[in-house]
Parts: structure tokens; C-alpha cells; sequence
């Protein structure tokens, strides 16, 4: 029986370079508990080939991407391991040792993965693929590969979670005590909207603000962001619950006087929407300016970004090949 050691499992799958949602969704409280907790942040360039098996240039291409972005939001290599999916054999060994404990109906009733599949028909048509449909029995690998016990998700993604539980308890109950069940939390940041209103902040939406955004992105994109309809003229009194730019105010505006003055301003009709988005822009840049920076260091050491994953991959490897031995024993296995 292992000891038992709260350690996080998290991770971003390389599909594109991580945005504002992602920095407000997971990435602050990420840094915050890497303090509290041994922190594993896993590169999932395995999983992001189940919706992107005909593009392994792009998810190659993202993988340093995640990385420095990890890196420059303050994720500290010294603190935390950051390891790549794909160089740990075990992850994909125990997702065949664990697809004998799931079933195929158990999966297609997974809330996560019918949502997932549903925004995916284009990709997929009528028939989801078996990698696609068992994405959640490998994540249950990726988080019990190394003992994790803590995965912090929102909201949306608390049924993998369940799943992996799942798995986990009928694992033990046949094989003996072997595996840890994690337990989720919930991460208290909620989910960030679109430029354009859109529920959900997406690189496949093309609304997003990323971490590395020049300020030339950020200004064009927040001069396109959808403001209240209903203003015509300058002096037309405004409704900011309905603009999307004083939602980013919200975020950006760090002083109370300054936000009370937006809404106010924009209530009486005395604020012009173009000059309250120049001052969201300077906001959202004074905001990124230190992230885009310790990016920058990053991009100028690409050798360095690599060692910080190679180390970070050993490290995460040790680990899953020792508690494959503990596996394999349980399972008759150990020849
Ligand atoms: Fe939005 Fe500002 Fe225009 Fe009001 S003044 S509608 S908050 S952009």
C-alpha cells in the first residue's frame, strides 16, 4: 500500500498557444498551488492526437508552445515537473490494462465526452473513434501513472474525473489496493467568454487574447470585441452588462475607482466606446506585460525550454515505471 502523498496531476493538450481563459481557468491557480503541493503538469501531445491524428505537425509544433507558456505565467521548473505524454510508455500500457474495465456505454454516458464528441461532428461524422470515444480511460492512466491524487478541473470536466475513480475502484477490487483514487478540485475561476460574447473562449473560434499576443493582436482584437448594440451615438447612455468590454475591464481593471467610473461613464452616456477599449487595451497589455516578457527569455533559449521538459519527462518517467512493477505485479504480470 503506497503511502499516501497529495500530489497534482494537470495538463494542456498542444493544440495551439494557451489564452486568457486558459490564464484565469487554471494557469494563476496552477502557480499558486504548485506552492502548496508536488505538481505534475503533463503536456498531453497523446491526447491531443485523438482529435488531431491528421495534424501531428501541429501538435508537435505546440508542445514548446505550452511549455513557455507555462513557464512564463510562473510555473517554477524547480517546483514543479513538467513531462511530456507521449514519453511515458506506461500511460499508454495502462490504458490497455484499463479498457478492460470500462465499457463502451459507460464512455458514450460520460456528460464530458458526449458534449465533446457533439462540438467534434464535423471531424468525426457519425462514428466517433475508438481513441477519441476512450480519451478518459487514458487520462485515467496519465493521473494514476504517477500516483496523482489531486486533479484540479472546472466544472465541466468533473465526470472524467468520476471515470477515472471508477476505474480505479475496479481495478483494486480485483487486483488488490494497488492504485489511489484522486480526487478532483474545483478550480474557483470561471469560464472566461469570447471577444465576440461567445460562451466559450476557443483557438478554434478565433476569439480568444493569447498570453503571447503582441500589443498590435490585442489591439485589434479588442477594437473588434462586440459592445452594446443598443449605442448609436457617443452620448447614447449604455448598458455595460451587455458589452464585452467591460466584461474584460472586469478582468484587466485592476482599480475599483477606474471600474466604477467605466460603468458609470458608459450609464450616463458619457464615455465613448472607442476610448474604453483603448483603455482596456492598456489594461489587458500593463497585465500581460511581465508574462510576455519572462516569454520572451523562452523563446530566446529554445535549448533550455527543451531541458526543462527532457528533466522534467525523466522525473515523470521514474515514477511511472516504478509503480508499473507495483502494477503489473498485481496483476500476474511480473514475469
Ligand atoms: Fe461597452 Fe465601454 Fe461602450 Fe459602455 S462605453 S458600451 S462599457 S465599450
Amino acid at each position: 500500500m503506497l503511502e499516501k502523498k497529495d500530489r497534482i496531476v494537470t495538463g494542456d493538450r498542444p493544440t495551439g498557444r494557451l489564452h486568457i481563459g486558459h490564464y484565469f481557468g487554471s494557469l494563476q491557480n496552477r502557480v499558486k498551488l504548485q506552492n502548496e503541493y508536488e505538481t505534475f503538469i503533463l503536456v498531453a501531445d497523446v491526447q491531443a492526437l485523438t482529435d488531431n491524428f491528421n495534424n501531428p505537425e501541429k501538435v508537435q509544433k505546440n508542445v514548446k508552445e505550452i511549455v513557455m507558456d507555462n513557464l512564463a505565467v510562473g510555473v517554477d521548473p524547480n517546483k514543479a515537473t513538467i513531462y511530456l505524454q507521449s514519453m511515458i510508455p506506461e500511460v499508454a500500457e495502462l490504458t490497455v490494462f484499463y479498457s478492460n474495465l470500462v465499457t463502451v456505454s459507460r464512455l458514450q454516458r460520460n456528460p464530458t465526452v458526449k458534449t465533446e464528441i457533439a462540438q467534434k461532428k464535423e471531424l468525426f461524422g457519425e462514428s466517433v473513434t475508438y481513441g477519441f470515444l476512450g480519451y478518459p480511460v487514458s487520462q485515467a492512466a496519465d493521473i494514476t501513472a504517477l500516483n496523482g491524487t489531486i486533479v484540479p478541473v472546472g466544472e465541466d470536466q468533473l465526470p472524467l474525473i468520476e471515470q477515472c475513480r471508477e476505474i480505479v475502484r475496479k481495478f483494486n477490487s480485483i487486483y488488490g489496493q494497488t492504485l489511489l483514487e484522486p480526487k478532483a478540485i474545483l478550480s474557483n475561476a470561471k469560464r472566461i467568454k469570447g471577444l465576440d460574447g461567445n460562451e466559450k473562449m476557443g483557438k478554434s473560434l478565433g476569439n480568444a487574447i493569447y498570453l503571447s499576443d503582441t500589443d498590435e493582436e490585442i489591439t485589434k482584437k479588442v477594437m473588434s470585441a462586440v459592445t452594446d448594440p443598443g449605442r448609436i451615438k457617443k452620448d447614447d447612455p449604455g448598458n455595460p452588462n451587455i458589452c464585452m468590454v467591460s466584461y474584460y475591464h472586469k478582468l484587466f481593471t485592476k482599480s475599483n475607482e477606474e471600474l466604477e467610473e467605466i460603468m458609470k461613464e458608459c450609464r450616463a452616456g458619457t464615455r465613448g466606446c472607442v476610448a474604453c477599449k483603448k483603455q482596456l487595451i492598456k489594461n489587458i497589455i500593463n497585465e500581460l506585460e511581465p508574462i510576455r516578457e519572462k516569454r520572451r527569455y523562452y523563446e530566446e533559449r529554445p535549448e533550455l525550454v527543451k531541458e526543462i521538459l527532457m528533466e522534467g519527462t525523466k522525473h515523470a518517467r521514474k515514477i511511472a515505471k516504478e509503480n508499473m512493477l507495483r502494477i503489473k505485479e498485481a496483476m500476474k504480470l511480473n514475469y
